[in-house]
């Protein structure tokens, strides 16, 4: 059983509304038959969700319930407005109308319309878009593809086009692939041109194993493109100090953010408190509930933990919070992270700047959570950093000057 120091309380809830995607990206998590899968969260499920999350000790002061794993306006508006509704109801009778309750939806933009315009600006401050795009079409219609293999660039444009054009703003999400690192100008200044509509800009590269292969010459030449590429957007992004762009690039402000934080905020930033158990909660359409990331599935870790279902560690519809804390699963999983943590601030320098999130690549690599500086942490962790480093380091001296 795992000590209830070592639970956070839940701040963000993701659900997922719907499995079902109608697109076919060619880097999804979610395997095919997933997002197939056209099964719906039930007002019934959502409902009795919120009671036992809401109701529990488990809460602090506030909560981000965020629908994603799966096109989310592949469900009416109707739908979210009635959810959004219960869990509100459910605040008010259970926190009082004091507790923070924010929404938010991880979409591909291909379904917006200007009844989710209205519905947006009725709704107004509680809740938010994601909107995935990979930049220009040339970049994005290299992966996010529809199931007839069609480009889906113009669709998504069209509604991130509606939103600004109904003054509303959003959030953009793009996953650079390797095809995409010799384009930094062509894929920052496609986000630019959508400045005053975007509230925060964050890309992700792609990071499946066979993108990063095992032999060390690749691994170096891949770190070396990405290297060029953060130089290369760094000065864009210089620039638009000067020319008065604002975009917000949320890899670079939480980069620099982690740095600059007072002493006794560090812990919040580093690796061990953004996976602790409870801090996300990721619920399925059925009420199967997994915690530590957003976004994980019973896929994850195959049957490691003896009962075939993953990272999964009950339903809420069954089991209540007290029961998921106090389970030996729980416990097991929490010990192979920390073990993977433990591993981390032995073994690497870069331990106090390193975001983590990167247990699971390790023991999908080497089948050991305890294995450190693997090609991803080399690629997205030491790379990244160093090159933001110099960059800092780079204009203090011109500045001295
Ligand atoms: S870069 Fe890799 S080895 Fe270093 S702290 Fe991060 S996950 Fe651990």
């Amino acid at each position: 059983m795992l000590a209830e120091r070592k639970i956070a309380p839940i701040e963000m809830v993701v659900l997922q509304g719907t499995p079902f995607c109608n697109l076919n990206c060619s880097y999804c998590y979610l395997g095919e038959a997933t997002r197939r899968n056209t099964a719906t969260m039930q007002p019934d499920v959502l409902k009795a969700i919120f009671e036992r999350i809401l109701g529990s000790r488990y809460i602090d002061r506030a909560l981000r319930v965020s629908w994603h794993s799966g096109e989310p306006m592949v469900l009416k508006p109707s739908y979210y407005r009635e959810a959004i509704g219960t869990i509100l109801e459910l605040r008010d009778a259970l926190c009082g109308p004091d507790f923070g309750i924010s929404f938010d939806l991880q979409t591909n933009g291909t379904l917006i319309t200007q009844e989710w315009c209205d519905f947006l600006k009725e709704l107004g401050d509680i809740i938010s878009i994601g909107i995935s795009c990979d930049g220009p079409a040339f970049l994005h219609d290299a992966h996010r593809l529809s199931w007839t293999h069609k480009p889906t660039h113009q669709r998504t444009l069209a509604g991130m086009e509606l939103m600004r054009r109904n003054g509303l703003r959003f959030d953009a999400i793009a996953v650079l692939s390797r095809d995409g690192l010799a384009h930094p100008e062509a894929f920052v200044n496609f986000f630019a041109q959508y400045a005053d509509s975007i509230r925060d800009f964050h890309f992700n590269l792609h990071d499946e194993l066979d993108v990063v292969s095992m032999d060390p010459g690749s691994v170096d030449a891949f770190a070396a493109q990405y290297g060029d590429f953060l130089r290369r957007m760094l000065a864009v992004y210089a620039r638009w100090g000067i020319d008065g762009t604002r975009l917000s690039i949320r890899n670079f402000a939480s980069f620099y953010e982690r740095i600059f934080s007072a002493e006794a905020d560090k812990p919040r930033y580093d690796a061990r408190s953004m996976s602790m158990p409870f801090r996300t909660l990721n619920v399925m359409t059925n009420g199967d509930v997994s915690t530590f990331y957003a976004g994980l599935t019973g896929d994850e870790c195959g049957d490691l933990y003896g009962d075939g279902r993953g990272l999964l560690l009950g339903n809420l519809l069954s089991d209540d919070l007290d029961a998921i804390a106090g389970s030996g699963k729980l416990a097991r999983i929490a010990a192979d992270f920390e073990a993977s943590h433990a591993a981390c601030e032995h073994d690497c320098e870069y331990f106090d700047l390193c975001a983590g999130g990167y247990n699971l690549v390790k023991f999908r690599r080497y089948a050991d959570f305890t294995a450190t500086r693997t090609p991803e942490c080399f690629v997205h962790v030491q790379t990244f950093t160093d090159t933001l480093l110099d960059d800092m380091n780079r204009n203090a001296r011109s500045s001295a000057v």
